[in-house]
């Protein structure tokens, strides 16, 4: 089936209003979007959303999910909107951090491997990867999930004291109900803290290659040549399930909310009104599986930084370990957005997109505010990954949005068809770039020609004005799930 467009301007795609869409799609895209990609039909989809504001977005990483494209942004009204736990995804807060130093790193070369052996020794990968601390107890799980990036700082996991106000959010959403966390949820996450996760998820070491804004690139921290480490993880296996428990509780329920909801062209768009009592349990369980992620990011950072100083035999003050930023890529979010010209209550549903807020906005930290937060866009293993900053314009046109990867060209197993018969691993350290995996089958599914070139994605952004280029990063170590 093919899907309306029409050309806005650039790289702005529109899906004029057609069927029960409530307000129509916009789809950002290097290039004219193929009508029949399904991932179009899923932001049509959306758009039948109650409540939904405005327009259902796309990202130029746009692509197939759960119901609602990974890519996808949809903002709803606080109060008479629908929150959809496929319009966060199975991966509650999935999110990026990057950390600064003060090292250079080809400096560091030669000790390239005993860093990369040492994380991957201290920072456990895989699916079920568990036990990188000793399993929470009920209570400190209460913590956890109420807390979030705080529980761990506070415990000596961080990189520096103020590694939490250096979160979106402060590394805590408000509204977090450990009690609305069922016991199977509860029983998963108590060995997960701090562990990676499988395939897609990593932990890297990376060089600043490229400052593309100088003035924004100081407010970061960042400078050419520059070490940092970029750690990309969810809630894991506590996340996956208070997704899974949502939607199968709120599925069957679908048309009892109303016309509205029983009109959902898509059974994946599994919704309740936000003030129901099951949206509303919902949202706190989901709150308190993206505290759970953001504890889970500040665990493998002091694990990473203790990894780093250890290794590299260097003092705190030589290797400067600073956060430069946390996102979820992942979330729904109660924010203040304005809309129609006044100030107004919002629920964003951010799958597969970041927040970009631009300068001036108090939401963002102060050393970033005269130029944005940072946006931080992973790329693939084997050639870069960006730091932009958010826009004034981003906030008038994508609720502060921006894309959140380079997004999937292949299927896994399209990418393990081509990856026969050649050594990944071999080619990445031909290049100067050592990786290390769990899965036998992470590599080939991984590889940078399965995903799309994140130059051309963050280029629509960039041209666009959604968010700014400001430091290229190059890999020099991988450890993946
Ligand atoms: P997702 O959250 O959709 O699984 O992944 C986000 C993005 O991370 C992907 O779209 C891809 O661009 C990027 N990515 C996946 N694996 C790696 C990796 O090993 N290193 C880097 N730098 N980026 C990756
Ligand atoms: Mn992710
Ligand atoms: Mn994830």
């Amino acid at each position: 089936e093919h899907v309306p467009l029409r050309r806005i301007e650039g790289d702005l795609w529109e899906i004029p209003r057609h069927g029960g869409m409530k307000v129509p799609g916009r789809v950002y895209s290097p290039g004219p979007p193929a009508p029949d990609d399904p991932a179009l039909q899923q932001v049509a989809n959306v758009a039948h959303l109650p409540g939904i504001l405005r327009w259902s977005l796309a990202m130029p990483d746009v692509h197939w999910g759960y119901g609602f494209p990974l890519g996808g942004v949809a903002a709803v009204d606080a109060e008479h909107g629908a929150v959809s736990p496929g319009g966060v995804g199975y991966d509650i807060n999935c999110g990026v951090r990057v950390v600064t130093t003060r090292l250079d790193a080809e400096a560091l070369r030669p000790r390239l491997h005993a860093l990369a052996a040492r994380i991957y020794r201290d920072v456990p990968t895989g699916v079920g990867a568990s036990a990188a601390i000793p399993r929470l107890t009920s209570r400190e799980l209460d913590e956890v999930l109420a807390e979030g990036a705080r529980w761990a700082v506070a415990r000596g996991f961080r990189a520096a004291a103020d590694d939490a106000d250096r979160c979106e959010e402060g590394g805590r959403l408000a509204g977090a109900d450990p009690a609305a966390v069922s016991a199977r949820a509860r029983e998963r996450g108590s060995d997960q803290l701090g562990t990676l996760g499988s395939g897609n998820h990593f932990l890297e070491l990376d060089r600043v290659a490229r400052i593309h804004d100088d003035a924004a690139a100081e407010a970061f921290g960042l400078f050419p040549g520059q070490l940092v480490v970029q750690i990309h993880s969810g809630s894991r296996g506590l996340g996956y399930q208070v997704c899974d428990e949502a939607l199968a509780e709120l599925a069957p329920r679908l048309a009892s909310y109303g016309p509205d909801y029983a009109a959902l062209p898509d059974r994946q768009l599994a919704c309740a009104p936000v003030g129901s009592p099951e949206g509303r349990r919902y949202l706190a369980a989901m709150q308190a599986a993206a505290n759970f992620a953001w504890a889970n990011r500040q665990v493998m950072t002091g694990l990473a930084v203790r990894a780093l100083l250890e290794t590299l035999g260097v003092s705190d003050r030589e290797l400067g370990a600073r956060l430069l930023y946390d996102v979820c890529h992942n979330v729904a979010k109660l924010e203040d957005h304005l809309v129609d010209g006044g100030v107004r209550r919002v629920l964003v549903h951010r799958k597969g997109a970041t927040r970009a807020f631009g300068p001036g906005d108090p939401r963002v930290p102060a050393p970033y505010r005269d130029v944005g937060q940072p946006v931080l866009i992973p790329g693939d293993m084997g050639r870069y990954s960006y730091v932009l900053a958010g826009t004034e314009k981003a906030m008038r046109d994508t609720f502060g949005s921006s894309c959140h990867g380079a997004g999937r060209l292949l299927s896994r197993g399209e990418a393990l068809r081509r990856a026969r018969g050649r050594s990944i691993a071999r080619e990445l350290a031909d290049r100067g770039i050592e990786v290390l995996a769990r899965g036998r089958k992470t590599l080939g599914e991984e590889m940078s020609e399965a995903y799309k070139d994140v130059a051309q994605v963050v280029a629509v952004m960039d041209g666009a004005g959604i968010s700014r280029l400001v430091a290229r990063l190059d890999p020099l170590a991988v450890v993946k799930g």
